[in-house]
This record gives C-alpha cells, structure tokens and sequence, in this order.
C-alpha cells in the first residue's frame, strides 16, 4: 500500500503557494487543522517567471514547517528543484517532496534529485511539465523509479499556452492525465485545479470534473488571507472555503457496481455495437486489400488524393448530420484510410502483365 493510496477519496493536500512569514504558515495550518489533510504544502523556493519577484524563505522556513508538523499533526511536503534541497527536506524532516512543472521539463535536473533521492525512502509527487508532453511526465516518473523510490504520484497542473488562448491559467488537457494513467497503471494521479485555473472562484469546478473522471486526489492552494498572499494571490482559497469546496464535492465510483441494471444493460447494448463494428471494419479490410489487387494489376498508386479527400468529405458530412463532431469522425477515418493503404502496399508484389 503506497504512502498515496488513501482509503478515504480524495487524498487531500493543501496549504499555501509559498511559505511567507511563520504567521502565515501557522494560521493557515490552523486554519486547515481538522480537514481531512493527508499532506500540508507549502513552497520553500519558488520557481518565478522573472527575477525580482519574491523567491522563497529558503531554509528558515523549514523551521516553521516544523512548527507545523509538530503542533497540528500534518505531515510535510515542499517543493524540490535542487539537489541541495533534497538534502535540506530530508535534514528538517520534511515528510515529502513535490518536483515542480519548471522542474519536470528537465530531464538533468530530474536527475539530479533522483540521484539525491537514493537510498532514502520519502514519498514523491511529480507534476507534469509546463508543455503538453505525457513522455517527458513518463520520464521524469521513471527517473525516480529508477532512484528506488516506491512511493510515487503524479500531479496534473495543466499546461501552459500563449495567453490569448487561455480559458484557465494552465490547460487542462485532461487526455494527457488519462494517457499516463493508461501507461502506469497503479499510479496515484491528483488534480491541482489551483494553478489549473489560476483563479479561486474556478477551483471546485475543476475539482469535480478531477472526481467524476477518478483523480485520487487534488492539491489545492490554500492561504489564511489569500489576498495578501506573496506569490498566486488569485488563485488560493481561505481555509472556510477548502473546507466548504470538500462539503460540496461529489466522489465517484471507480468500479461501477455490477447489479446497476440500467448501466449493465447499456453496456452490453455498447459491447453488440463494437462488436459489429469490429465485422464491418473486417468486411472493409477486406475490400480495401481486393481494390489494392486491382490498382496493382492496372499499374496505378495504393494512394490517390482525391479519393482521400472524397471520402474524407463524405463521411464527415454523413456524422455531421447525425449529430457527430467532425473532427472526430476525420480523426477515424484518417485510421480507418491509413491502415487501408498500409494493407495495399503489403500486398506482394505483381508486375502488371503477369496477372494480366
Ligand atoms: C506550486 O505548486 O506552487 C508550483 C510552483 O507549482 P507548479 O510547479 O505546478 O507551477
Ligand atoms: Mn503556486
């Protein structure tokens, strides 16, 4: 049983962007004290867009984690970009690091504090990098693997775009999150909606939408007076309101209940539909591989354009009218083509007047 499987859903870590003064990190621990807290954030360096903005307490701050640990009973997480504060977390006690989004895209630097993580056994949450990019996540993941790190969970943040694209602070694109799921299938994922959103009033919205698509836990930004907070003042909630966003949340079910006849029935209707998918897209194959027979016997190309383009067009034009995005439906069909032309040119090879 890894440190981040948490019997109660969802495993809940909280607390503020940065460690700012030891009031601060107090208050919002007390704030927070009696919350289902399986972990309590806050960030000791803090990686900044541009210099000059406020960068983290360093190794002080570590002192009022302490404080922390010791009189409200939370464990520990801070941020780690560095070998040395690898080192730091482990001198303080720190319960736990979290490898941050500017780290992540590195795979060096990911190195380095796998290599200063070996040999000790302390939980590890990687975030996904600030790009779009589930391999580098992947890698940065199997860096601290290969550290002999047991206790590992990634954590979905969101990636970032130019600005004028911008919906949320940082993207969801949940498909990415889904993906390393499918790629690591044991691995604790948690949502940070905080700096997904970047925003306090978007926060339970996309807390929920982690839920109903089976996160195990979210990290949330929390801050005693969020408006004074030194670094993603916008975006941190009061610990009233942590409080009042886990009242409101919804957990799903990961394992739908098999005597829901309702969900059992449709399932079995879905399973009949693939299934005479499956005979068609055979059927299809199958006249795919005699049409390449023929192209071959009259000397003509496996790929023509504009019957690409025909088809391209017609089935997008016929899901349309049935309520199908056609983007979906282009994406299929680019499948369905692509694999057609591949079966053509592996057909064996005939000079024309042989088969003639
Ligand atoms: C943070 O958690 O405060 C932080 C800096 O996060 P990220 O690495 O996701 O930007
Ligand atoms: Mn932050």
């Amino acid at each position: 049983m890894s440190f981040f499987t948490s019997a109660n859903k969802p495993f809940l870590i909280a607390g503020p962007c940065s460690a700012e003064t030891r009031e601060q990190v107090w208050q919002t621990a007390e704030g927070l004290s009696g919350m289902p807290l399986q972990l309590f954030r806050a960030g000791v360096w803090k990686p900044r867009t541009r210099p000059g903005s406020f960068e983290g307490k360093g190794e002080e701050a570590l002192l009022w984690l302490q404080e922390v640990k010791k009189y409200f009973g939370f464990a520990i997480t801070i941020e780690v970009a560095e070998a040395e504060h690898v080192a730091l977390a482990l001198k303080y006690g720190m319960d736990s690091v979290w490898i941050g989004a500017r780290t992540t895209v590195n795979p060096f630097q990911v190195q380095h504090i796998a290599d200063a993580l070996k040999g000790v056994s302390i939980p590890v949450l990687v975030k996904n990098p600030v790009n779009p990019d589930v391999d580098l996540w992947q890698g940065g993941i199997e860096r601290i693997m290969a550290a002999g790190v047991t206790d590992i969970a990634a954590v979905h943040r969101g990636f970032s775009t130019y600005k004028t694209q911008r919906s949320y602070r940082n993207q969801p694109n949940w498909i990415i999150p889904i993906e390393l799921r499918r790629r690591f299938a044991n691995l604790p994922i948690f949502c940070d909606p905080s700096h997904i959103t970047g925003k306090a009033s978007l926060v339970a919205q996309v807390a929920q939408k982690a839920m109903n698509i089976g996160f195990d836990g979210l990290m949330i930004e929390t801050h005693v007076h969020p408006n004074e907070a030194w670094t993603d003042a916008a975006q941190q909630l009061r610990p009233s309101e942590l409080k009042e966003l886990l009242a409101q949340l919804i957990i799903r079910k990961e394992f739908a209940p098999e005597d829901n006849l309702e969900l059992e029935y449709l399932r079995q209707t879905a399973d009949n539909i693939d299934s005479e998918i499956i005979d068609l897209l055979s059927r299809r194959m199958e006249i795919s591989a005699q049409m390449g027979d023929i192209k071959r016997q009259n000397n003509i190309t496996a790929y023509q354009p504009d019957r690409w383009r025909e088809i391209l067009d017609t089935r997008c034009e016929q899901g349309y009218k049935l309520s199908l995005d056609k983007q979906y439906i282009a994406a299929l069909w680019q499948i369905v083509h692509d694999e057609s032309i591949k079966k053509q040119l592996e057909l064996p090879e005939q000079k024309p007047e042989e088969s003639a």
